[in-house]
Order: C-alpha cells, then sequence, then structure tokens
C-alpha cells in the first residue's frame, strides 16, 4: 500500500485525504489463528507540516479467527485508528533521525506502508477472539462443544458446593 506524496510536498500547511483499499494475503498478520478475510481499506488525512507529514488515519478490515474457547473459526470486523508522522529521509539524517525513533521515514515521494500497516494491525487485535460473548467453549473432560448442546460427562458431573446446597435446601423444606 503506497500513497504518494509529491503534490502535498510542495503545500507546507497543505492536507489531502487518501482512500485506499488493498487486498494482502490472509496470512499477512503473521499471527497464528488469526487471518485477512477481506481487502484491507484504509482512510488517511495526511497534513504538511513543513519538513514532516502528520497523518491521521483509520483502517478497516474483516478478520478470520479461530475462537480461544471453541476453536470454530468465525468472521468478524475490525477497525481502528492511528496516527503516524511521516519524514521524506532526505530531511531526518543521522542523529536527527535517531531523535525521532517513532517516525516512519520514506525515500522519494512515495510512502510504503504495508510494514507500518502490520504493526498497527498487531498493537489493535485484541488479546484474544471470541466467536460470540456467550460462548460456552469445549468441555474440558470431553472436547465436545458445548454450545452445540449439554454432554454426558457435564450432567454427571456434580458439584460439590452445589450438592451441599442442594442438601441443606432439602432439609430446611
Ligand atoms: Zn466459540
Ligand atoms: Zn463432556
Amino acid at each position: 500500500m503506497k500513497i504518494d506524496l509529491s503534490e502535498l510536498k510542495n503545500q507546507p500547511g497543505g492536507a489531502a485525504v487518501f482512500a485506499l483499499t488493498q487486498e494482502f494475503p490472509a496470512g499477512w498478520l503473521e499471527r497464528d489463528g488469526c487471518f485477512l478475510h477481506s481487502p484491507v481499506t484504509l482512510e488517511a488525512e495526511v497534513q504538511s507540516a513543513g519538513h514532516s507529514f502528520s497523518v491521521g488515519a483509520r483502517v478497516t478490515a474483516e478478520l478470520r479467527v479461530v475462537c480461544d474457547l471453541c476453536l470454530a473459526e468465525t468472521v468478524q470486523p475490525i477497525s481502528f485508528s492511528f496516527e503516524d508522522e511521516w519524514t521524506p529521509a532526505e530531511y531526518a539524517a543521522g542523529a536527527e533521525r535517531e531523535q525521532l525513533e517513532t517516525a516512519l521515514f520514506f525515500a522519494k515521494d512515495e510512502v510504503e506502508l504495508d510494514d507500518r500497516l502490520r504493526e498497527f494491525f498487531l498493537l489493535h487485535l485484541p488479546m484474544r477472539f471470541v466467536c460470540r460473548p456467550d460462548c460456552r467453549g469445549l468441555c474440558p473432560s470431553c472436547g465436545a462443544d458445548l454450545n452445540a448442546g449439554e454432554c454426558a460427562c457435564r450432567r454427571e458431573e456434580t458439584d460439590p458446593r452445589l450438592a451441599a446446597l442442594r442438601g441443606f435446601l432439602g432439609e430446611s423444606e
């Protein structure tokens, strides 16, 4: 994904909006159990501030993920915003570049965004994926998907605290 800043570069104080959509390989995010399911859309407002560009961007895509609880595959939308600073490499040499270590440097007039975009994706991915808020997961004994219904071992299972409570309630009646 590339943004051409050759025009904006000659307009100090100017701003431009870029809307880009690009398809990446499904495994592009390089995270286990998490794949791109749609092209990635980026909307970026880029402001020229002298020798650098300040950027506010919004990213949207769909992910195909594996539920951490029941291991089912599910498609989930993701969208997030980020702010960034892009600096032409020619304006930041040596020591100055070290001071600006959070900035993205680009050569010529074109910003190559792929690696930067992946970094922001990884920052904004949830710690874990759940197929739905009330996912019941797998039975720890037999591995059955409890979303599909109770399994045999679960019915036999008795919680000692519940049994005690039942006994107590029974006696009081
Ligand atoms: Zn699930
Ligand atoms: Zn079971």
